[in-house]
């Protein structure tokens, strides 16, 4: 699933139907057991409160983001977790250079933050749709890295991943969410416009993922077609950052030894 730094990303070549040969009741279950192992490592990252974990989730509408982060998020403990999903730019936002609203949502030491699209879209949509030209745009994926590299040395871990959905899963979810009454609001017509500009989108992504996919800050493309194996996934994903970063509780205070409340 990683794209290896230095190397140019074919997302032809990755399967947005693979299972890695997991069976889907297994999976169910294992996924519970990450759970757990995820909570325990977010309660030690907050107690220690010396690093923070980045999440940056990529992926075209209605291809999963919302699901993922439900699933493999939703069972911590929301005062360590932030979601913030990023929209187009407006008002303030335009009056500054596009990193500027992300810095300000960085994880705080000792906490997890997901972000759901994120200054990717700088170099995605602001590209396919021409709101930047292709000369800003590649210039931003070197901003991108050394932005990235700031966080990193200065005590954030970050993951990148990319839910890899097909062509023709996106139009069946797509028709779910008009379909159905309780879901339609989350479509706009103007997804049926980035729609047609598929195979853009797909050009930028690779160009993004191979640009920016580097050893601190690196890019996972994960199939997205089927839900269980996505959300497992990326709950492994996630928990292996959190074990890279080895978050321990704080050493006792000497003060406590044997000391009895009365
Ligand atoms: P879903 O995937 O479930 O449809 P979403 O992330 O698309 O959710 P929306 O509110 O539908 O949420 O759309 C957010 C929109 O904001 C996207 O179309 C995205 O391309 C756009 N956007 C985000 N950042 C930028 C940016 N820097 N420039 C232009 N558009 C942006
Ligand atoms: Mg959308």
């Amino acid at each position: 699933m990683l794209v290896k730094p230095n190397t140019q990303l074919s997302l032809k070549r990755r399967d947005p139907d693979e299972t890695f040969g997991w069976d889907k009741e297994a999976a169910k279950s294992e996924l519970l057991v990450m759970h757990e192992r995820i909570d325990v490592m977010q309660r030690r990252l907050a107690a220690e409160r010396q690093h923070s974990l980045l999440v940056v989730l990529q992926a075209m509408d209605a291809c999963g983001k919302d699901g993922t982060i439900r699933s493999v998020f939703g069972a911590l403990n929301p005062a360590g977790v932030k979601v913030v999903s990023f929209k187009a730019p407006v008002g303030h936002e335009l009056e500054h250079d596009y990193l500027w609203r992300t810095h300000a949502v960085t994880p705080a030491r000792g906490e997890i933050t997901v972000w759901n699209r994120s200054h990717y879209e700088s170099v995605l949509v602001e590209r396919v749709k021409g709101l930047a030209t292709v000369e800003r745009c590649d210039r931003r994926y070197r901003h991108i890295r050394e932005f990235e590299r700031l966080l990193v040395d200065e005590g954030t871990r970050i993951v990148k991943i990319n839910l890899n959905v097909s062509f023709e899963e996106q139009r069946v979810r797509l028709q779910d969410r008009i379909d159905d009454p309780t879901e339609r609001w989350k479509f706009r017509l103007g997804d049926l416009d980035d729609r047609k500009l598929w195979p853009d989108y797909r050009k930028a992504y690779e160009l993004a993922l191979s640009q920016t996919s580097t050893e601190s800050a690196p890019w996972f493309v994960v199939p997205g077609n089927k839900k269980w194996v996505r959300n497992l996934a990326v709950a492994k994903i996630v928990l292996g950052e959190l074990e890279a970063i080895a978050p321990k509780l704080p050493p006792d205070d000497p003060a406590l030894a044997g000391l009895q409340v009365v």
